[in-house]
């Protein structure tokens, strides 16, 4: 079987988020199980310098706006997949981001730019596809950013493979003026309820979950929540009509970046039957984030975007009560800059108890994730999450919102869950400052007076199979029924 898996971001390459965890986890382990896959991904600078040996294979002709591309065959050197890359100078090799420049403002042609991106996965499985020795069976799309490719391969690209299309993240949905839709070439009898148009305007997302053959999410609690008005983004409609289509998978993690018996980032590696090398680690993370030296204070961490989306607001209010208590915060993140500020009020006002560090910054989320007690993630919607699995794998139990992926992974700690083994973390009972200070709490009081449950509570986590391979077995045999449809 032939997959091509079409995303925006793809990690070691180039990352933003969870896709790209995603987008580099899930074709290794789909060309485990056997799968001949390749990604298309655009030709940003950080891909083209980390991809040595790229190779032209094809010149992509008649595209929007752009006289000539080049397509170049690549691998990830970590995981030997095959990577097709869109070399096109105009539109990728920019400073800054892949969405925004360096001030955090949207690229003004994104539109284009994954227009782009989306009509070139449509043609390589289209009938006059420039590649002549590869040919998808199975278009795999990922979010917005690839949104259109469902709909060039069904209305112009008279292609006979099929396509799927992965939500991560319903609030991104890439909505456009409609003079875009002249530009991308987009036949404008379908820009109507039944096509991509969203309230006057072009959406990619709309286009996506309507054209492809198979919609799927990433945990089963999100395939449910986005059929409905909460967390579908105005797009719950179109999502309830494919109502049981809808496939939630929940992610898996890569435990050859995220497993803290080898992770390169840790002075100490540990693992469930010995957990004394992450109490050296906590050591040396308070040392270099110059925390009191404490090993009996509960270390909080916190490593996220800082947007409305992952609920820390709701943290800001009760964090001087946490550290009046005696908690010490570790907290890693960038984005609002109200939130910012709010974090950084706090650190000032608090040395030696509360470190916050805005920014990215791969080694230290892992050192935080390795350091921590507990893993805060009050997200008020969260379609899988992947930090609280992190946590569950690193011994730090996750303190989360019942909501999504979040409400997949992680288990409350009661009578019965610790009784059975299942508890894992604590679960906040709405989304409000007074339930994660009440959740937080449970958990303190367990780590304070009962070393033997906390223990028991960290090994439960520990001992989850969170890896891909479950998952990308749904993956396959969603690519699987399509085929034989
Ligand atoms: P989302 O994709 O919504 O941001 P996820 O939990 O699914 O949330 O994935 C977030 C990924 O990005 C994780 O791998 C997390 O470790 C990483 N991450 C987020 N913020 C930072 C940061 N400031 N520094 C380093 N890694 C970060």
């Amino acid at each position: 079987m032939r997959v091509l898996f079409t995303t925006s971001e793809v990690f070691p390459l180039i990352k933003t988020g969870g896709l790209a965890d995603v987008s580099g986890s899930l074709p290794a382990a789909l060309q485990h199980l056997g799968v001949d896959i390749r990604l298309l991904i655009p030709g940003y600078p950080a891909v083209l310098n980390q991809l040595s040996h790229l190779k032209p294979i094809a010149k992509l002709e008649n595209l929007p706006m752009l006289a000539q591309a080049d397509l170049l065959l690549g691998e990830i050197a970590q995981t030997k997949v095959k990577v097709m890359v869109i070399k096109a100078a105009s539109l990728y090799e920019r400073d800054g981001g892949p969405y925004a420049d360096a001030n955090g403002l949207e690229w003004l042609d994104n539109a284009l730019r994954f227009g782009i991106l989306s009509k070139v996965a449509a043609m390589l499985s289209g009938a006059h596809s420039p590649l002549s020795d590869w040919q998808p069976d199975i278009v795999h799309c990922n979010d917005w950013q690839t949104g259109l490719t469902p709909a060039y391969m069904k209305l112009l690209e008279h292609s006979s493979a099929k396509s799927v299309i992965s939500l991560h993240n319903m609030a991104f949905q890439g909505c456009f003026a409609p003079a875009w839709l002249s530009t991308l070439a987009l036949p404008h009898r379908n820009f109507a309820i039944d096509g991509f148009e969203y309230h006057g305007q072009l959406s990619f997302l709309k286009a996506g979950i309507f054209y492809a053959d198979s919609v799927t999410t990433v945990s089963p609690s999100y395939a449910k929540e986005i059929q409905t008005a909460e967390f579908g983004f105005g797009l719950e409609g179109l999502l309830s009509q494919r109502g049981n289509e809808i496939k939630g998978i929940l992610n898996g993690i890569e435990t050859s970046e995220w497993n803290p018996n080898t992770d390169p980032h840790l002075i100490k590696n540990y693992n469930a039957k010995s957990l004394t090398g992450k109490k050296q680690v906590k050591r040396a993370l308070q040392e270099k984030l110059a925390l009191h030296t404490n090993a009996n204070a509960p270390l909080l961490g916190v490593v996220s975007r800082l947007t409305h989306q992952k609920g820390l607001d709701m943290l800001v209010p009760i964090m001087q009560t946490l550290v009046d208590a005696g908690c010490q915060f570790a907290l890693l993140g960038n984005g609002e800059t109200a939130l910012e500020s709010a974090f950084r009020a706090l650190a000032l006002n608090n040395p030696g108890q509360v470190s916050v560090t805005i920014g990215y910054n791969e080694a230290l989320s892992h050192q935080i994730m390795a350091a921590a007690d507990l893993f805060i993630m009050p997200s008020r919607f969260e379609p899988c999450g992947l930090n609280q699995m992190y946590g569950l794998a690193y011994g730090t139990p996750p303190v989360v919102n019942a909501t999504g992926g979040l409400a997949d992974s992680v288990t409350d700690t009661n009578l019965i869950s610790f009784k059975n083994k299942t508890a894992n973390g604590f679960v906040m009972s709405e989304a409000s400052s007074a339930s994660l200070l009440s959740a937080i709490k449970q958990a303190l009081n367990v780590y304070t007076n009962d070393a033997a449950a906390w223990r028991q509570i960290q090994i439960n986590g520990m001992s989850q199979n969170l890896s891909w391979d479950k998952s990308a077995l749904a993956y396959l045999a969603t690519y699987q029924a399509l085929l034989e449809a």
